[in-house]
């Protein structure tokens, strides 16, 4: 990887942005980052927030954060705000999202039984699109014992994502790459594979993998470092600092380039 002060600043237009462990820390929102949002959107590049997160966080973020669409459930869905209120778009239709909510059921059911003292998260009641159980939050999982909720989650069926906190039983063919290349074009009628390159990803671990992998201009806070075991593509760039502190020196470097 690359030290981020390589990464040419011409020519970007947005800036896209995991959450947690890439803005907070303890999960938390960290200050810095939080003004380092405020910097880029200032300096005219398009945001967006892309997590794990429930889609009920993406519809406060969407209001609260100085972001164009915020992307939840690892691209499940959407929020954005404009002058007529808050909007929500979602990856797949009505009918595919009834068929999942009924495959989420079954993991649901089976994780229970097999695994008894793993938990859904605390957020769960927000979820719309996929199911997260708690694997680094409140309860510090094993290795071992994420590796087979992984398995049980894919035997049924569907595909997972395990972040920093939280392992998904995501039904539907979505991923965080995918779910904000399918925003942007809803939102603001972008087609990003023809501008990719003038998109910076930021992001630090397994859920990112994809995003990773789709933009050239991709972004890890310094510790991704921990993670490189998950991810097949590690980031093109690194920064000095971690999570929020990291984000925000990219955001300086970014505007910094607009002279
Ligand atoms: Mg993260």
């Amino acid at each position: 990887m690359e030290s981020y002060r390589e990464l040419d600043p011409a020519g970007v237009r947005g800036v896209v942005f995991d959450i947690d462990d890439t803005v907070t820390r303890n999960g938390v929102l960290e200050p810095d980052a939080y003004a380092a949002m405020h910097l880029l959107a200032d300096g005219g590049f398009e945001l967006v927030a892309v997590t794990g997160r429930p889609l009920g966080w993406t519809d406060v973020i969407a209001r609260l954060w100085p972001v164009r669409v915020a992307v939840g459930e690892n691209g499940a869905g959407w929020a954005w705000v404009d002058d007529a209120g808050t909007h929500e778009g979602y990856f797949c239709t009505e009918a595919e999202r009834s068929k999942q909510a009924a495959l989420l059921d079954t993991i649901r059911r089976k994780a229970k039984s097999a695994m008894p003292h793993v938990q859904t998260t605390n957020d769960d009641r927000h979820r719309r699109c996929d199911l997260a159980f708690d694997v680094g939050e409140s309860v510090s999982l094993p290795r071992a014992e994420i590796d087979a909720l992984v398995a049980l989650i894919e035997d049924l069926g569907a595909r997972s994502s395990v972040s920093t906190v939280h392992a998904h039983a995501i039904p539907g063919p979505w991923d965080k790459a995918e779910g904000v290349a399918r925003a942007l074009e809803d939102v603001l009628g972008i087609d990003l594979s023809s501008e990719i390159e003038h998109w910076v990803f930021v992001g630090d671990s397994g859920n990112d993998a994809a995003a990773f992998e789709r933009f050239p201009k991709s972004v890890g806070v310094a510790n991704v470092r921990e993670h490189l075991d998950r991810l097949p593509v590690p980031p093109r760039y690194v920064t000095d600092g971690d999570r929020g502190r990291g984000f925000a020196e990219l955001a300086a470097h970014l505007v910094d380039g607009l002279g």
